[in-house]
């Protein structure tokens, strides 16, 4: 079967270090996370940037500053910018997109989180869209309810967007979809039939985060994801020491299941990205 991509979320938007102080915050943090996550065997890093107070920063030059870290250490390495919303302004959103990542990810409805409502204008959407396709971004389409995969075919039949979005099933985000493995299936089913050339992944938020993972391997995933930004702990008990320790948790589950992580070489491959020059 097809080498499995492990996806590293090192921050995101809402954990802070007193939550679990291996939260990388900072860009150097950032990048030295991301250089263990490598080792460890991660291929794609998901990429927060944060303000000093640790709240959510879209500040472009932070993201270049970690992409030319993590390009620096982590040879072949795939980089993925958020345009996630949470904490905010929509309108920089996309900023970063300038310094062309290979992907950003990319929500294509909205929908309700824990505290907020989780908006994505379909305005904003086709713009982000329109950007990532102008700058050769590859995007990946977060999907937290089924009308978001329609909303990926339609930015193709746009001419958005081309036929290999990575698309990425995100459950158990609390008021959004549950973590449920027959939900999984009937989400799968729907992408294979509306936009059969996408490749994909599934991130299971929180205690969720190794069950869905499971589900997703034993379904011949593209890749699967882990890193504080989705869970910070290891068990109910114990914080997660670094990215690198959920990595290589992740890298377990996949040689267990029978198949192989990818080099960076095929993870390029298989989500149809450039090879490093
Ligand atoms: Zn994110």
């Amino acid at each position: 079967m097809n080498p499995v991509v492990i996806a590293v979320a090192i921050t995101g938007s809402v954990p802070r270090k007193k939550d679990n102080p291996a939260v990388p915050t900072t860009v150097a943090e950032q990048i030295e996370s991301t250089h263990q996550a490598f080792e460890a065997g991660a291929t794609l890093v998901h990429i927060h940037v944060r303000n000093d107070d640790e709240s959510p920063s879209s500040d472009p030059d932070k993201f270049a500053a970690v992409q030319e870290g993590v390009r620096k250490h982590c040879p072949g390495m795939i980089v993925q910018f958020s345009t996630g919303g949470r904490g905010r302004d929509p309108s920089a959103r996309g900023l970063s997109l300038v310094h062309k990542p290979d992907m950003a990810s990319l929500s294509t409805g909205s929908v309700n989180f824990p505290s907020i409502v989780y908006e994505n204008h379909a305005t904003l959407v086709t713009d982000l869209a329109g950007t990532m396709h102008k700058n050769g971004i590859r995007p990946e389409i977060e999907i937290f309810d089924l009308s978001h995969i329609h909303g990926a075919k339609r930015l193709i039949e746009e001419g958005l967007m081309d036929a290999h979005p990575h698309v990425q099933f995100v459950m158990g985000v609390k008021n959004a979809m549950p973590a449920d493995e027959h939900l999984l299936d009937i989400l799968l089913a729907e992408t294979k039939r509306v936009i059969p050339g996408a490749t994909w992944t599934a991130a299971g938020i929180g205690r969720e985060q190794a069950r869905v993972m499971g589900w997703a391997l034993a379904r011949g995933a593209d890749a699967v994801r882990t890193g504080l930004e989705d869970n910070i702990r290891v068990t109910k008990d114990r914080l997660a020491a670094s990215n690198a320790e959920l990595v290589s948790l992740a890298a377990e589950m996949v040689t267990r299941n029978n198949r192989k992580v990818a080099t960076p070489a095929e993870a390029r491959a298989a989500l149809h990205l450039k090879p490093v020059a």
